[in-house]
């Protein structure tokens, strides 16, 4: 049977028995998120902020972008994961205006990056399914793009595998879009989903997140060892370039480096870091000019 959550009073919670106490305040909290996020999108408070993750080329050592990744300080709640205020803004309708302003805080970093000379360094932003099979997305990307005078070559779109599952020919359609654009685009989470390995060929994607999981296993046992890099040969073969995700070791660098993976993001080098960190990391010369 379904319960409507319509008619729930969360103060007195009496005549509704059947939601228990933890319920409550579940609902309650994701009230707070909800209304903390849409009074950040209609009066630009900062409650909702991007950090950035460099990403390393592991043949040189060199950042050669950063991934990012959004934030909210709650007033009410203090730091809420983008796991839960993500969830809450897909089911209040929010996820929209939410992901917008997430490209434009992302276009802005890449713009202050080329006003520092930086202007080789990508940005890649995470889509949520619904942005991506919304009519107006590619419009908006484009005008972000355009509004901040950014190069769309250093945007980077990152999407998951479950958008494809119903909506492959269309959403393929539209990363081709993105591509001729100039905008590249990476697969995320590879691995953990139904994967997409057999329509990887025909799949409009410069970049495939090895997702941490596999970067977990490495080196746990020979047979796991083979699955991670038997995915970056596969991708390879696909003319596409592996980021690693969530490398914590040393150890596991080392494997993804002689296993050929071009580019790594972890714990081992950088946290997600804050716009003014991430400047200084790569204004210190840690970057390829020209
Ligand atoms: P994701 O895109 O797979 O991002 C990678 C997650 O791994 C991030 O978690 C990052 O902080 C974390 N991470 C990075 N390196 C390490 C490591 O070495 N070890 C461990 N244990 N974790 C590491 P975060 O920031 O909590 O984000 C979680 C997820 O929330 C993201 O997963 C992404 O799916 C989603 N997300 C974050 N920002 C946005 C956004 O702006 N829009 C959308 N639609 N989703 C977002
Ligand atoms: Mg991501
Ligand atoms: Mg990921
Ligand atoms: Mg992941």
């Amino acid at each position: 049977a379904t319960i409507s959550l319509d008619n729930v009073d969360l103060n007195t919670g009496k005549s509704h028995m059947y939601f228990s106490k933890a319920m409550a305040e579940k609902l309650h909290r994701e009230d707070i998120i909800e209304k903390e996020i849409s009074l950040c999108l209609d009066n630009g408070t900062d409650a909702i902020y991007l950090n950035f993750q460099p990403q390393l080329h592991l043949a040189t050592g060199r950042v050669v972008g950063f991934e990012a990744l959004a934030r909210m300080k709650s007033l009410e709640l203090g730091n809420v994961s983008p796991a839960e205020f993500i969830d809450v803004a897909e089911r209040k309708q929010l996820i929209i205006p939410l992901g917008n302003l997430v490209l434009k805080k992302a276009c802005s970093f890449l713009s202050v990056l080329e006003k520092n000379g930086l202007s080789d360094l990508r940005v890649a932003v995470n889509v949520s399914g619904i942005q991506l099979i919304h009519e107006d997305f590619g419009s908006s990307v484009m005008e972000a793009v355009v509004d901040s005078g950014i190069r769309s070559e250093n945007l980077e779109l990152e999407i998951t595998e479950s958008v494809l599952l119903d909506n492959f020919t269309a959403v393929n359609k539209s990363l081709k879009d993105f591509q001729e654009n100039g905008i590249r685009i990476a697969l995320d989470d590879f691995g953990t989903g139904y994967s997409s390995f057999l329509r990887l060929n025909e799949l409009n994607v410069n970049y495939l997140k090895l997702d941490r999981y596999f970067v977990g296993m490495v080196a746990t046992s020979d047979r796991n060892d083979y699955i991670t890099s038997d995915i970056i040969s596969m991708a390879h073969k696909f003319d596409l370039e592996v980021i690693a995700e969530g490398v914590e070791t040393v150890l596991q660098r080392d494997f993804l480096m002689e296993n050929g993976c071009d580019i790594m993001q972890g714990y081992l080098f950088s946290k997600p870091l804050s716009e003014k960190d991430a400047l200084e990391l790569v204004r210190d010369g840690n970057t390829v000019t020209a």
